[in-house]
């Protein structure tokens, strides 16, 4: 009798920002810093799920967390500096930023979409089918 409970989004969360695998919670899924591995060496779960257009959940996930790290710093900055604050280095932070928090987010934003499309559709047709997308 098996008794393997499902994975849950807060699992497969953590495993995307320790950059292991959402599915299988192993290592090398993260091929470098802005690629990830075709396959996971464990599970071979496609990190693509055999769509050309997967990595767009990540770059909205991206996108939100750049917008939240800016406007948080803005709003420090603003506050810290009333009455006179000093609207250039808000500026040029906020764009610094918004150009920074991808890049240093780009595999954790990537596996974090990977666990959340997990958790909404545990089993599609690419998972683990060759490496050629399965949508065109
Ligand atoms: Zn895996």
């Amino acid at each position: 009798m098996s008794s393997a409970s499902p994975v849950t989004l807060s699992t497969r969360l953590s495993r995307a920002v320790r950059l292991r695998c959402p599915a299988c919670g192993e290592r090398g899924v993260v091929a470098g810093w802005l690629h990830l591995a075709t396959r996971c060496p464990a599970c071979g779960l496609r990190p693509d799920r055999g769509e050309p257009d997967h990595f767009l959940g990540g770059y909205v996930i991206s996108l939100a967390a750049s917008e939240l790290v800016a406007a948080t710093l803005w709003v420090v900055l603003l506050v810290a500096s009333w009455p006179d604050p000093s609207w250039t280095l808000m500026q040029w932070s906020a764009a610094g930023l918004m150009i920074a928090v991808p890049v240093a987010l780009y595999p954790v934003t990537r596996l974090a979409f990977l666990a959340i499309d997990l958790t909404a559709q545990p089993h599609r047709p690419g998972d683990y089918g060759t490496d050629e997308p399965t949508f065109r």
